[in-house]
């Protein structure tokens, strides 16, 4: 596996495979892998024969007041389980080679990206698009697999694809869960113990809401309410938002006669997690 560290020699080098034809496989990531990073690893080998693993802490993507400083780290383990599962080329930048201190360019997607996370976290989702766009142009790819954990992130590079022109197919990759339901995630690092079971709720919320699906429930409203009332009782947990909203547009949805995405976003303490499904009439 060969690490690279800088723009010039990741674009160089990605110049050189595809004038030798090889089909390249990108996977973004923040780094601090876990087993929903590697789930899309595997996604990637089976339709490319370059697999790039991008490891880079946007800072773009974090507000002001957001967790860019505590966000967890470690890169040699990161190596290691990259190195183990195949990767190629491990692509980690400093933020100083990505983003001119003058940079006066950013990619906005104005629809999808307004709502849910993109209403909770402002500028959040200008920052992903900028990044993204910036590590297809470093690495070339055919194909780029983002997870569902990140549901809007994954409708929104899908419509940036579509809107730029963008020569990427872009693989969706299935929510990677602990035993117990919890969806993996880097940030789970941060519960104790205790935040660690009352996290439990998001899943659990999830799970009511597709029993209430199945038993013939269709007003969104009133199942927005009944998953508020399941978090509500966890001391631990504040609700950031709960959205039932179109699987496509992303616009908050009355009736449930379409595929809907129901998303959270909940506070464990100071841990903000989320978490979703897609229910389909
Ligand atoms: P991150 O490192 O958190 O920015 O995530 C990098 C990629 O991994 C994104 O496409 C995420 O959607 C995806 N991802 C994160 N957690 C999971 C999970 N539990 N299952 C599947 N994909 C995930």
């Amino acid at each position: 596996m060969r690490i690279i560290r800088t723009a010039y020699e990741m674009q160089q080098t990605v110049l050189a495979l595809r004038a030798q034809g090889r089909r390249i496989g990108l996977v973004p990531t923040m780094g601090f892998l876990h087993a929903g990073h590697l789930s899309l690893i595997r996604l990637a080998r089976e339709r490319s024969d370059v697999i790039i693993l991008s490891l880079f802490v946007n800072p773009t993507q974090f507000g002001p007041r957001e967790d860019l400083a505590k966000y967890p780290r470690d890169f040699d383990r990161d190596a290691a389980l990259c190195h183990a599962a195949g990767v190629d080329i491990l692509f980690a930048p400093e933020g100083a080679d990505l983003y001119a201190p003058d940079a006066s360019v950013w990619v906005v997607e104005e629809k999808l990206a307004a709502g849910l996370c993109g209403a909770a976290r402002p500028g959040h989702f200008r920052g992903v698009c900028t990044v993204v766009v910036k590590l297809f142009n470093l690495c070339l790819p055919q194909i780029a697999v983002f997870g569902e954990k990140d549901a809007q992130q994954l409708r929104v590079i899908r419509r940036l694809v579509r809107d730029l022109n963008f020569p990427v197919e872009i693989i969706p990759g299935p929510i990677i869960r602990e035993p117990d339901g919890l969806a993996l995630s880097s940030r789970n690092v941060f519960l104790s113990a205790e935040e660690r079971r009352q996290a439990l709720v998001l899943r659990r919320a999830l799970d009511e809401a597709e029993r209430l699906f199945r038993a013939g429930a269709r007003d969104a409203e009133a199942l927005r309410s009944a998953l508020r009332l399941i978090i509500g009782q966890v001391p631990a947990a504040k609700v950031d938002y709960i959205a039932v909203v179109d699987d496509d547009t992303l616009a908050p949805v009355q009736t449930l006669d379409q595929p809907a995405l129901v998303a959270l976003a909940v506070y464990i303490g100071q841990t903000r997690l989320i978490d979703n499904t897609v229910l389909k009439p």
